[in-house]
C-alpha cells in the first residue's frame, strides 16, 4: 500500500517533463515495475510525479543508417519483437523472464540505478550505445557508459545503438539465483574480429549489489588479439578480479566476479559457436 502522498502530473513533452522534475524535486514514472514497488515499501517517497506515459516523443523504434533510435518508453517486449532491433539487445530483453514486467518495463526505467543487476544495461553498453537526455531547458548525449555512471538529472528520451557488423559477434549470458527476478550477474560481449583474430572487444558487465552500477570492461581481451577459449578463460582471469564487485546479502564479491568471469567465457563461447555455424 502507498501511504505517502505526492503531487502527480502527466505532461505532453519530455521537456516540460524535466522542467516538472527539476522544479519539485520528484521523479519519473515509467513502466512503473520498480518505482511502484519502491514507492510501496517507502524506498522512494518523492514529493513528485511525473508521468511519461502521454509523451509520445519517447516511443517508438526507428532504423537510422547503421544505427537504431530507441524511445525510451518503449517497453522490452516491443524491444524484442521489433526486426530493427540489433538480435543481441532483442534476446536480452526477452531473457527478463516474467512477460507481465517485459510489458510494462522499458528501456528509460532499466536504466535508472536500482541496486539490481539488469539485463538491458549490459547488451546496450557493448554495442557502444548513446543516450539522449532532456532536460528543463537543454539537452545532451552521452556514451551509456557515462550515463549509467552519472544518472544525470533529467529525461532519458532515446538510446541510439549501432547495428554491430559482419565482422561483429555478440552474444550475452546471465546468472539468475531466483526465478522470474532480475539477476544475480548479467554479461553482453561484442567481439570485432579481423579474420580469425580478435580486434577490439566491448564487454558489458552488471552485477547487482550495493552501489554498483553496470559497466564497461572495455578493451580488457584486446591485446595479443587471440580469441581461442584457453586465452579468454585467462585473460578473464586477469582483469575481472581488479573490476572490484560489492558484497552484500545476495552475494559476496569474489562470487561476483567468479561470475562475471565464468558469463563472459560462456559469452564467447557462444560468439565462437555461431562464428563456426556461419564459417565466419
Ligand atoms: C518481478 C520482477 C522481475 C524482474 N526481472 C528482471 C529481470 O529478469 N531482468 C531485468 O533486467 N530486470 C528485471 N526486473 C526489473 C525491471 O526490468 C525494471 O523494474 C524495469 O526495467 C524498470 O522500468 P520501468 O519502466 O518499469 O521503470 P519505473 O519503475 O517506472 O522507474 C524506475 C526508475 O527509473 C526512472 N525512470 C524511468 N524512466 C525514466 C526516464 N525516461 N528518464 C529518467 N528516469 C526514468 C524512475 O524515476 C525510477 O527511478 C524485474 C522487475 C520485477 C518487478
Amino acid at each position: 500500500m502507498i501511504t505517502s502522498s505526492y503531487g502527480f502530473a502527466a505532461p505532453r513533452t519530455a521537456r516540460e517533463a524535466a522542467a516538472l522534475l527539476a522544479r519539485h524535486g520528484g521523479m519519473a514514472l515509467a513502466g512503473g515495475q520498480t518505482l511502484v514497488a519502491e514507492l510501496a515499501t517507502g524506498e522512494a517517497a518523492p514529493p513528485f510525479l511525473v508521468d511519461l506515459g502521454r509523451i509520445e516523443s519517447l516511443r517508438g523504434i526507428e532504423p537510422r543508417g547503421g544505427s537504431v533510435r530507441i524511445g525510451a518508453m518503449t517497453t522490452l517486449a516491443e524491444l524484442a519483437a521489433h526486426r530493427a532491433v540489433p538480435p543481441v539487445l532483442a534476446t536480452a530483453a526477452r531473457n527478463v523472464p516474467d512477460p507481465l514486467v517485459r510489458n510494462r518495463a522499458t528501456v528509460g526505467g532499466s536504466l535508472r540505478p536500482s541496486g539490481r543487476a539488469s539485463d538491458l544495461a549490459p547488451a546496450l553498453l557493448a554495442l557502444g550505445a548513446t543516450v539522449h537526455v532532456t532536460g528543463a531547458d537543454s539537452a545532451v548525449t552521452l556514451p551509456a557508459e557515462e550515463y549509467l555512471a552519472r544518472s544525470p538529472a533529467g529525461v532519458l528520451s532515446a538510446v541510439d545503438v549501432p547495428v554491430p557488423g559482419p565482422a561483429d559477434g555478440c552474444a550475452v549470458a546471465r546468472f539468475a539465483d531466483r526465478p522470474a527476478r532480475p539477476p544475480l550477474c548479467a554479461v553482453a560481449v561484442r567481439a570485432t574480429f579481423a579474420g580469425d583474430r580478435l580486434g577490439a572487444c566491448r564487454i558489458g558487465v552488471s552485477a547487482g549489489g550495493p552501489a554498483q552500477r553496470p559497466t564497461l570492461l572495455e578493451r580488457s581481451l584486446e591485446r595479443g588479439g587471440d580469441a581461442s577459449p584457453d586465452t579468454v578463460r585467462g585473460r578473464c582471469a586477469e582483469f575481472v578480479s581488479a573490476a572490484g564487485f560489492a558484497t552484500d546479502g545476495a552475494a559476496s564479491a569474489d562470487y561476483r566476479a567468479h561470475l562475471v568471469r565464468t558469463l563472459v567465457v560462456r559469452a564467447f563461447d557462444r560468439i565462437a559457436a555461431r562464428r563456426v555455424r556461419d564459417g565466419g
